[in-house]
């Protein structure tokens, strides 16, 4: 006897978790299976920021993308809100807004000058006055966009699957929704995997030869401990922020800068020592007047996992492809998760799938809640 249900979701990162909250709103009996703990792996290693297009927009006029990311923010703000599509008033910030501050030399004033302009009406040029310590000069903008607590965000979302969540492994996959989870057949009227990497997995079990799947890696940059929490992008001449910066309080009143951008796109390319040496000058470089030798250095090395681009770029927004009574999702950012899941209730639409009574929960166990990767580092001094 197989476990029956209208909707399997694999993954309990941001995409599987945001999806299984609209499709069970949506009325539908559905169960999410995580391999291994919740928050999974892009979502908790993310930087928590709300795009609302600024930095797309810098980085090449307004492309496709930014158009759609621009919409993004009053979508999340409702369900902030707790008037949204999802319920996600039990969500804490770390920021209410991000900082644009000048990250070189005296042409990278210019072009935080030139980017404010671009995004014109979204950003606020601070006053000298106002300036927080960490800036010895400017221009510095503010953007009204939040940076999220995103274990908040995998609480909050998991809160309403209550009974729901499972942790398995998926074993056999076939294209008519028969799948079989740790040893457990089950059947569903749709099975979506939003597993980030993982989607590689179910692509492999439909025996699926030809690419469909990307990896862009990153390494992220550790460094603590830091007096003041920075949460923004440092802007050079280039297209891409030279360093972006969230913060994460080590519970003794000071940070973690968690440190992203061109940092952890070059980081990627070396090995650990190297990219915390080239981090380092780096950051010595921006912040000439903060004492960068006493503090202590870790990275965190991963994948972006998205759906194949033929140049290896980030792919224009989130996409689901569909094999049959599978569907294979990538939100491609957190932002989109709201745009994936509109996408995934569209999918549903069109595939004729009704909702239907509740049935029996399989006896698998609950995932834990996942680390930051500030929480696992190991740390060194350079
Ligand atoms: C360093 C970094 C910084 C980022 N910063 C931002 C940001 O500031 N703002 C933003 O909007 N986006 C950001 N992104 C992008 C964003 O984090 C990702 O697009 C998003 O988190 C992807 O979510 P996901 O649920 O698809 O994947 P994941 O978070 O990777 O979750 C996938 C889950 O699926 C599970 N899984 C895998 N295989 C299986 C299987 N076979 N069965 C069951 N479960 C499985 C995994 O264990 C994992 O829990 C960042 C990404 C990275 C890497």
């Amino acid at each position: 006897m197989a476990y029956s249900y209208d909707i399997i979701i694999f993954g309990g990162g941001i995409a599987g978790l945001f999806i299984a909250n609209r499709l069970q709103r949506a009325g539908y009996n559905l169960i999410l299976i995580e391999k291994d703990v919740l928050g999974g792996v892009q979502t908790l290693a993310s930087q928590g920021m709300i795009h609302g297009g600024q930095k797309y927009v810098l980085q090449g006029g307004i492309s496709g993308h930014a158009a759609t990311i621009a919409e993004m923010p009053a979508r999340w703000e409702a369900c902030f809100a707790g008037e949204g599509e999802v319920d996600l008033s039990g969500v804490t910030f770390l920021s209410e807004q991000q900082m644009m501050f000048p990250a070189g030399s005296l042409l990278s004033a210019l072009s935080v000058f030139a980017a404010a302009k671009a995004v014109q009406g979204k950003t606020r040029k601070l006053k000298r006055c106002k300036y927080p310590d960490i800036f010895r000069r400017g221009p510095v903008y503010e953007m009204q966009e939040k940076v999220l607590e995103t274990k908040s965000l995998v609480t909050a979302l998991s809160g309403h699957l209550e009974g729901q969540i499972y942790k398995g492994e998926v074993q056999e996959l076939l294209p008519d929704g028969q799948v079989v989870v740790s040893g457990l057949p089950m059947r569903a009227q749709m099975i979506i995997f939003a597993s980030g990497t993982g989607n590689e997995t179910a692509l492999s079990l439909l025996r699926i030869k030809e690419q469909h799947t990307q990896r862009r890696p990153l390494r992220q940059i550790m460094v603590k401990s830091l007096p003041d929490p920075l949460y923004g992008h440092g802007i050079e001449s280039k297209p891409k922020p030279r360093v972006t910066v969230t913060s994460h309080p080590l519970g003794s009143g000071e940070y973690v800068w968690y440190l992203g951008g061109n940092v952890a796109e070059e980081g990627a390319k070396l090995s650990e020592g190297d990219a915390l040496r080239f981090a380092k000058q780096e950051m010595q470089e921006i912040f000439p007047h903060i004492d960068w030798a006493q503090k202590e250095w870790a990275s965190w090395c991963g994948d972006r996992a998205e759906p194949f681009d033929p140049d290896g770029h980030l792919p224009q927004g989130p996409c689901v492809q569909q094999r049959g009574k599978v569907l294979l999702a990538w939100p491609t950012k957190m932002t989109f998760a709201p745009v994936l899941a509109d996408q995934i209730v569209e999918r549903l639409r069109q595939s004729n799938i009704m909702s239907s009574a509740a049935t029996e929960p399989p006896e698998l166990p609950k995932p834990k809640m996942g680390l930051y990767p500030w929480e696992e580092a190991r740390w060194q001094h350079l």
